[in-house]
């Protein structure tokens, strides 16, 4: 009989999200507004600390949409965005008609290369262009090079649109990621960190602009008693039962990122004695929630074994693994995209694999994941390395 499916990342609800369900039952806000949904703005705005202004969203890619969209970027324009992602990131820019850039990753975070980015500002503004807006993301949860990215950010006068969506729980000296760029974005599908099953958050310091993201995602209504507008609007607002959900999530929010980071140090450790096998791991200024643990596989270290015999194996034990997210510079529907950069991101898509990283991993799960890495990279090869 074949063992219960180990997911790379599942829903993990913590008890207390039926309360809040069943409050926006009983009062009947089963709506795209509601008491759980300033309740689930105002607990990401505690969290999250400082002066920041929460709008709660239908989806982080919705957030990144409207993110684009109040800062000003139109058809016709470029946007510069990190190539190693996922596609919600850059397919945003191409909904309003604006061309991505893409930017290679740099080695340490794997995020944004400084050196890539401000080379292709450069270029774009000689080729008579200056990018609007910057889509810096943080990989996996851990933080990008914050004070190089923003030195760029304010030598060229180009804001930061910071996609925190695999990055909530996760700092930068100190200050929460999510509140680092001009404008943070935030995820809670079903496979984030927290989940309110789908939906995302915009995070600004301007009041201002956070009305104006509500504006834009109720339909763009003007004040009036009948249906006026004099803008376009989107139907993009968190509904209250969801809203729900993530109110009971924050309340196991630090419980997730401690079993995420549990999971991180566990696969430092069955890897620590396997050559040629590399964790995934932030820089000291950084503290990440590591969403996902990824680990990079040189083939020219480990007797020949490669990324895909890992991933196979793991998939024939129904276990769940993924590679890296495919750079969007090399993916068919970005092909005519400008690039920035050298074959970073390229080789570590190569060589890189997600591992099972879920808050609700049991020891017994755990050891079915550590027998396989031995199986394949210790008895396999028939040597004890190091
Ligand atoms: C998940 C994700 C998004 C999109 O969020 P949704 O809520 O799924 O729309 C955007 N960027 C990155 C890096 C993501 O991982």
């Amino acid at each position: 009989m074949k063992s219960d499916k180990i997911w790379l990342s599942s829903p993990h609800m913590g008890g207390g999200e039926q309360k809040y369900v069943q409050e926006a039952f009983d009062t009947n806000w089963i709506a795209p507004l509601g008491p759980n949904v300033s309740g689930f703005e105002q607990d990401l705005e505690r969290y999250l600390g400082g002066q920041c202004h929460v709008a709660a969203l239908s989806s982080g890619t919705a957030a990144l949409h409207l993110a684009l969209l109040v800062l000003g970027v139109q058809a016709g324009d470029e946007v510069i965005c990190q190539s190693m992602t996922f596609s919600a990131s850059a397919n945003p820019i191409v909904y309003l008609g604006a061309t991505p850039v893409f930017i290679d990753s740099e080695t340490t975070t794997w995020n944004l290369c400084p050196i890539a980015l401000e080379n292709a500002i450069q270029d774009r503004i000689r080729l008579g262009k200056k990018p609007k807006a910057i889509v810096a993301v943080h990989l996996y949860g851990v933080p990008f090079q914050v004070e190089a990215i923003q030195a760029i950010s304010k030598k060229y006068e180009i804001p930061i649109i910071e996609d925190s969506a695999e990055a909530l729980g996760s700092s930068y000296q100190q200050q929460k990621c999510g509140t680092i760029g001009d404008i943070g974005i935030l995820s809670f599908n079903g496979n984030k960190i927290i989940t309110t099953s789908g939906g995302g958050a915009l995070v600004t310091k301007d009041p201002k602009i956070k009305e104006k993201v509500v504006f834009l995602a109720t339909q763009a209504r003007d004040q009036a008693p009948h249906y006026q507008h004099s803008e376009i609007g989107y139907n993009y607002r968190m509904s209250n039962v969801c809203a729900g959900i993530g109110r009971g999530q924050m309340e196991v929010l630090e419980n997730h990122v401690r079993a995420r980071r549990a999971m991180h140090a566990f696969y430092l450790d069955i890897f620590k004695n396997i050559k040629g096998v590399t964790v995934f791991q932030a820089t000291s200024e950084s503290y990440a929630n590591y969403w996902l643990s990824a680990i990079i596989v040189e083939e020219s270290k480990t007797n020949g074994i490669t990324r895909e015999q890992l991933r196979l194996l793991f998939e024939k034990e129904n276990i769940e693994s993924r590679p890296l997210w495919k750079p969007m510079h090399l993916q068919p529907v970005f092909a005519n995209c400008p690039y920035y950069g050298t074959q970073i991101a390229e080789s570590l898509f190569e060589k890189g694999l997600c591992m099972p990283s879920g808050s609700n991993l049991t020891d017994r799960e755990r050891e079915r994941i550590q027998k396989v890495v031995a199986d394949l990279f210790l008895n396999n090869s028939n040597e004890l390395q190091q």
